[in-house]
């Protein structure tokens, strides 16, 4: 049975479908999903505004209690849902069911954050005037997600939206609708404005570039490519929309000469292969220092080629398929590329025949890679990382700063000072010490500088800054009589 869009309050049929297959095994399909209509964006939008309205009248608590209900079923459900994620993502079921409840920890998160909206208030410097600075909702939210973290990177955009006062409007990836109509069923029924939240499943350049051209639209949050990323913000600024955007990446982790070599290792292949290389924080280049560079990649390789491969939903697996035949005829392409400029493919980044049907191939390593190189400058989204050889401290944070990218970075040292160096001096919106470059909280800021990211930071209370805009009152009182 075809799964709906919900559309100003009902589940609707769209003007037209499509099938989404397994990536472990295409025989397997997933599920039909409906496509929404341009006249049906149209009149879920108008729908949001007047429900927005009326959810920024709802006490706190009972706002509170509409997020903390979601949080909580997510939590609950993570077997069930996470291994639905895993089906139609391809990441192994212990990531989709952790992605599940993180998802759910968000809600929670902000569901508390529903009671500690707290102004601030101040004298003016005319006498007897004094002035009060609160957060009010932004108002009508497109929110516009992809498919590596479906439900994760949805909910860490949904739950400050709604927790703020704002109406929502989700244009899911469609390479992973099972995972949005599955979050849309769960906070449909809460109680809230019918028309509050609608999901508008459809591809990115028909139903996505209409919402995001949309003058009813006060905010865009973003997570994605580049190129649709500038093309999204160009859109926003025709009606001066207020847009977030969180796109790629070329993280870099950087392993020194005093480094634990096997914790190196460790974070190295976690951080290059954890979600198959799917993810916008993925240690996509690894800087080494000479002195334990021969090493560090022997155990790297033997790592990797240890790595087992399989259908996400089988349990001994530890990195499942990539996402469509697209991502991996592409992934295959940059193999090809990073030979013909020189870098050494020491290992993996080949097509792999499995019994089922699917989107498979082997985690790779280049060695001899230089920074110059395309595949150490864009970002390949793919199981793949470079070994890049450095002489110093100084050379691996200039090259982990050669970028046009600053999500993430990270340094494996002993050294309180080189890290607290690297901490301060990274151009990254994270830098982490002694740990992955993927991996975050759910409670502080997440973002970067360059073009990873444009807008205010996404989660904790940061968040506040996107979904809120400020008003200041001035108030005399006069005189008591
Ligand atoms: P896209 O940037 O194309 O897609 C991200 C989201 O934007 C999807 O929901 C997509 O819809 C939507 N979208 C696409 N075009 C438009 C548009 N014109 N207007 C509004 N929305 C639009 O990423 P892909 O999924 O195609 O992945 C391509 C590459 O992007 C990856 O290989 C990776 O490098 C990068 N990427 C980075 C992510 C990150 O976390 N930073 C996440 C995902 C991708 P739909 O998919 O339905 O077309």
């Amino acid at each position: 049975m075809t799964k709906l869009n919900l559309i100003a309050g009902e589940w609707l049929a769209g003007e037209s479908e499509i099938e989404n297959l397994n990536p472990s095994d295409v025989t397997d399909l997933v599920g039909i999903f409906a496509q929404a209509s341009h006249s049906q964006l149209q009149a879920t939008l108008a729908k949001a505004r007047s429900a927005q309205a009326e959810w920024a009248n709802f006490g706190l608590e009972r706002k509170q209690a509409v997020l903390m209900n979601i949080g909580n079923e997510l939590m609950s459900r993570a077997e069930e849902l996470g291994r639905l994620l895993s089906r139609e993502e391809g990441k192994p079921l212990v990531e989709g069911k952790g992605e599940i409840y993180r998802a759910g920890q968000f809600f929670t998160y902000y569901a508390a954050e529903c009671l500690r909206q707290i102004g601030e208030n101040a004298d003016s410097v005319r006498d007897g005037v004094e002035i009060d600075v609160r957060r009010e909702p932004v108002g009508v939210v497109a929110i516009i997600s992809p498919w590596n973290f479906p439900t994760a990177t949805a909910s860490w955009k949904i739950a400050p939206a709604l927790c703020y006062g704002n109406a929502v409007v989700w244009k899911p990836a469609n390479s992973t609708p099972a995972s949005a109509v599955a979050l849309t069923e769960i906070i449909e029924k809460q109680d809230i404005p019918t028309g509050l939240f609608s999901l508008v499943m459809g591809s990115g350049s028909s139903i996505g570039q209409r919402l995001v051209e949309s003058p009813i639209v006060n905010a865009i949050s973003f997570t994605g490519s580049v190129p649709v990323g500038k093309g999204i913000a160009a859109a926003a600024i025709e009606n001066l929309t207020k847009v977030q955007m969180e796109m790629g990446s070329k993280n870099a982790l950087a392993v020194m000469d005093d480094a634990d070599l096997d914790l190196a290792v460790t974070l190295a292949l976690g951080g290059a292969f954890g979600g198959t290389g799917q993810k916008c924080t993925a240690s996509s280049r690894l800087i080494v220092h000479d002195f334990v560079h021969d090493a560090f990649v022997e155990k790297l390789v033997a790592g990797a080629k240890a790595i087992k491969v399989g259908h996400a939903l089988h349990d001994d697996i530890q990195m499942g398929p990539v996402v469509s035949n697209e991502q991996l005829q592409e992934n295959l392409a940059y193999v090809d590329l990073g030979k013909s400029e020189g870098a050494e493919l020491a290992c993996g980044g080949a097509r792999l025949e499995m019994p089922h049907e699917g989107f498979y191939m082997s985690p790779g390593i280049f060695v001899n890679s230089g920074n110059e190189m395309r595949i150490n400058r864009e970002e390949m989204f793919a199981p793949l990382a470079s070994v890049i050889r450095v002489g110093s401290y100084d050379e691996a944070l200039a090259v982990v700063n050669d970028t046009n990218f600053g999500l993430t970075s990270g340094i494996v040292t002993q050294s309180l000072a080189r890290s607290t160096h690297f901490r301060r001096n990274a151009r990254t919106g994270v830098v982490t010490v002694n740990l992955p470059t993927a991996g975050t909280d759910y409670h502080v800021p997440f973002g970067g500088r360059g073009d990873s990211s444009y807008g205010p930071r996404e989660q904790g209370k940061a968040a506040a800054e996107f979904y809120t805009t400020v008003k200041t009152a001035y108030i005399s009182a006069g005189a008591p009589k």
